[in-house]
């Protein structure tokens, strides 16, 4: 079968402060994605200025890039058919007061910034964001 498909997806600080790592990567084993690798990091804010560029013209990049790298976040690259539009599909909408029930922006965010999670938005943009984490 093709289509199998890697994104990348960050479980950010609002959810790692509260614990919730584990429970999501549930959600993604349940929902069938294969966790290929993860890792615990803490990132610069120059380096959340360079993985959040596409917005750097938003009035909200600022705080964006203050908030990525506020605390410790887990990287994770996923693996499955479609895994681009199926993680974004569980994830849910950006802003938590708007997202579907049962995604994981419903059930874990806490505002439109503390959104607990990042999906990558096209394939193309899942390769660039996998290998600025997991490049070595
Ligand atoms: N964001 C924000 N305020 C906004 C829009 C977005 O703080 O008005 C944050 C939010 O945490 C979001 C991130 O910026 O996850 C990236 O925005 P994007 O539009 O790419 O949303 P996503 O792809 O994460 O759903
Ligand atoms: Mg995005």
């Amino acid at each position: 079968m093709s289509n199998i498909e890697r994104t990348l997806s960050i479980v950010k600080p609002d959810a790692v402060e509260r614990n919730l790592q584990e429970e999501i990567k549930k959600n993604f084993i349940e929902n069938g994605f294969s966790i290929i690798n993860e890792k615990k990091i803490q990132i610069s804010k120059s380096e959340a200025e360079e993985f959040y560029k596409v917005h750097q013209s938003k009035p909200f990049y600022g705080e964006l890039c203050n908030y990525l790298s506020s605390g410790p976040i887990v990287v994770m690259i996923l693996e499955k058919q479609n895994a681009v539009i199926d993680n974004r599909k569980l994830m849910g909408a950006t802003d938590p007061s708007k997202a579907d029930e049962g995604t994981l922006r419903k059930k874990y965010g806490i505002s439109i910034d503390k959104n607990s999670v990042h999906g990558s938005d096209s394939v193309e943009n899942a390769k660039i964001e996998i290998d600025f984490f997991f490049s070595s």
